[in-house]
Formats: C-alpha cells, sequence, structure tokens
C-alpha cells in the first residue's frame, strides 16, 4: 500500500481580526476537526500559522479559508512531506505576530519595504551598492543564510534602533535588503527602516521558503540550510549548491545537526555531531553535564562511574579543567 502524502503550510496575513479570541477558539475546533496540527497566532493584526497534515486535509483547509473574504487572497507554501511535523494543534490568541515589541507600531499595511521576487532579489542582491541584512535570530542565521548577510549582533528587536545608529555607516545610501523565513518578519522590519530614514528598502517576498521553490533561481546564494519552526528543524534551499556555514558548537566543525542541550531547565538549542552528543552527554556546559535531571543520563543509563570516564576524556581531550 502506497504510504499516504503529507504536507505542511506555512501562511500569514496582515488583515483586521475583530476578536482575536473568539476567532482562536472557532478556528482551533475547525484545525481540529480537518485533523490538522500546527501552530497558528491570532492577533488583531492579523494570522500567521503552520499547519501539517494529509493532503486531503490540507487542501481542504487552504480552500475553506479561501471562502473567508479577510483571507481570499491568502498565499500559502506548500511543503511535501511525510508525515506531521508537529505533535499537536494549537490556536493562540495574542497581541502581536511576531514579538518586535516597538514604542511605535508598524502597520505593513501603510508602510513596508518594496516587495522584490525571488529573481529580483537575487538580482539586487548581487548589486555592489547593497546591504543585505538578516532579520532572524542567531540560531537561525548560524544554520544557513544568504551569502554576505549581514545578522544585527542584537538579542531582540527593541535593540535594532541603537544598532541601526551604530552602523549608520554600513548603510547609508545603500540599497538595504531584508529577508526572514517566510516574509512576516520583514513586512514591519522593512516598514521600521523606511520609518526611520531609509528610502531604499526591499524585502524578500514569501520569504526563504519561497525563494528555494522558484524554478530560476533555485536557491542560488544560499548557504547552509533554513530553520524551521516544526520537527523538520531544517530544510535545504539551494538546488544548485549546498555549502556547509553551521559550525558544531563542541568543535566548529562544519555540523548542521541542531539538538537540545539534556538538562531541561536549559534546553539550549546547539549544532552538535552525534559523536559529540555522546562525548559531552548533550551538555551544554560542565553544569549541564553534571544536573541530576540530564537527560542523556537517563536515556542512556549511564552509571556514576561512567559520567565520571566521559567528564574525565572531555578534561583530558580538551585540556580544560572541569569543575
Ligand atoms: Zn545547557
Amino acid at each position: 500500500m502506497e504510504k499516504e502524502k503529507y504536507q505542511v503550510l506555512l501562511y500569514y496575513k496582515y488583515v483586521l481580526i475583530d476578536d482575536p479570541e473568539t476567532f482562536a477558539a472557532e478556528h482551533l475546533q475547525f484545525c481540529n476537526q480537518l485533523e490538522l496540527k500546527g501552530r497558528i497566532l491570532v492577533a488583531q493584526e492579523g494570522v500567521n500559522g503552520t499547519v501539517s497534515g494529509t493532503v486531503d486535509q490540507t487542501n481542504k483547509y487552504m480552500e475553506e479559508m479561501h471562502k473567508d473574504p479577510r483571507f481570499k487572497d491568502m498565499v500559502f507554501k506548500v511543503d511535501a512531506s511525510d508525515g506531521h511535523a508537529f505533535k499537536k494543534m494549537h490556536v493562540r490568541p495574542r497581541s502581536e505576530l511576531v514579538t518586535l515589541r516597538l514604542e511605535d507600531d508598524i502597520n505593513p499595511k501603510e508602510v513596508t519595504g518594496k516587495y522584490l521576487s525571488p529573481k529580483e532579489f537575487y538580482e539586487a542582491m548581487q548589486d555592489e551598492n547593497t546591504v543585505v541584512l538578516d532579520a532572524r535570530n542567531e540560531y537561525e542565521y548560524e544554520l544557513g543564510h544568504f551569502r554576505g548577510a549581514i545578522r544585527p549582533e542584537i538579542d531582540t528587536f527593541r535593540e535594532l534602533p541603537s544598532w541601526v545608529e551604530e552602523n549608520k555607516d554600513q548603510l547609508e545610501g545603500k540599497k538595504v535588503l531584508t529577508y526572514c523565513t517566510g516574509g512576516i518578519r520583514c513586512e514591519k522590519f522593512s516598514g521600521w527602516l523606511i520609518k526611520n530614514g531609509f528610502d531604499d528598502v526591499g524585502q524578500l517576498h514569501g520569504g526563504i521558503v519561497t525563494y528555494g521553490k522558484d524554478p530560476e533561481i533555485q536557491g542560488e546564494l544560499w548557504d547552509g540550510q533554513l530553520y524551521v519552526f516544526d520537527e523538520r528543524i531544517a530544510v535545504p534551499v539551494n538546488k544548485k549548491e549546498h555549502v556547509i556555514v553551521g559550525k558544531d558548537y563542541f568543535d566548529g566543525k562544519p555540523c548542521e545537526r541542531y539538538v537540545n542541550c539534556a538538562r531541561p531547565e536549559c534546553n539550549k538549542q546547539i549544532l552538535c555531531s552525534e559523536e559529540n552528543e555522546h562525548k559531552y552527554m548533550r551538555g551544554c556546559t560542565h553544569e549541564c553535564r553534571i544536573s541530576p535531571r540530564n537527560m542523556y543520563v537517563q536515556e542512556h543509563n549511564l552509571s556514576q562511574e561512567e559520567i565520571e570516564a566521559r567528564l574525565k576524556r572531555i578534561e583530558t581531550e580538551d585540556g580544560v579543567v572541569q569543575q
């Protein structure tokens, strides 16, 4: 019997939702009826979701959504999948779709950067007078990014104004391009740049996901993989060549394998080879390794002697005194 085919949908729409709480509750029921799994955020400013299901279930979902006048032109990015990409179905009301927490919120329907198709973005990137800014988080950038793209060294979007102030010389007089996973973060990020004095700002329409699917560009100039917020974690983008940019947390060797630190209270996401997962008992620090709650130790039923032996090996090989 042929295995049933699944799809993963990624989508967003900035559109007024009068009552996000009620919408979320009803939408959850609707998704459960279709037996979808995934995560959907609902705010007054719109919806942002990613769901998985069989081809029939996901097609039905898109069809029903398009019947709603608010979502009649919603663009769904569709990926084939071997199964569900989520364990549960959540629909959550939120105050904003992407956590930017700006003092003066940006309404992308009023101000946003110029939408560039994958081909336009590809061409603009190669212009000498262009600066490419990554609008994502560090752990996403580390797995893969556009060749030559800058990731502002900030922990939250709130720090961006001062980053731009301090790095104005890098951006002034240039064409500024922004990109993110599916495009939703750039709608605001590019709008913010325009509002703050940059007049030539472009954003990758449909995000990296769309860029990788373009039949002509085929993800060219993307290095590494794309970090996605479901169980797949990493998906390929560049169909022409695969350059690994991810580096193993422990030894810095090329790596695209993400694991979470085995101490549940830490749970830090790190790139780590299988070999180093065993060597370091999947602990990102000595404290995490020796924690009585270390899940790796439990999963592998390590005795105290075995733990001691591994710690000793780390000490010998890495030349660092562990205490
Ligand atoms: Zn840790």
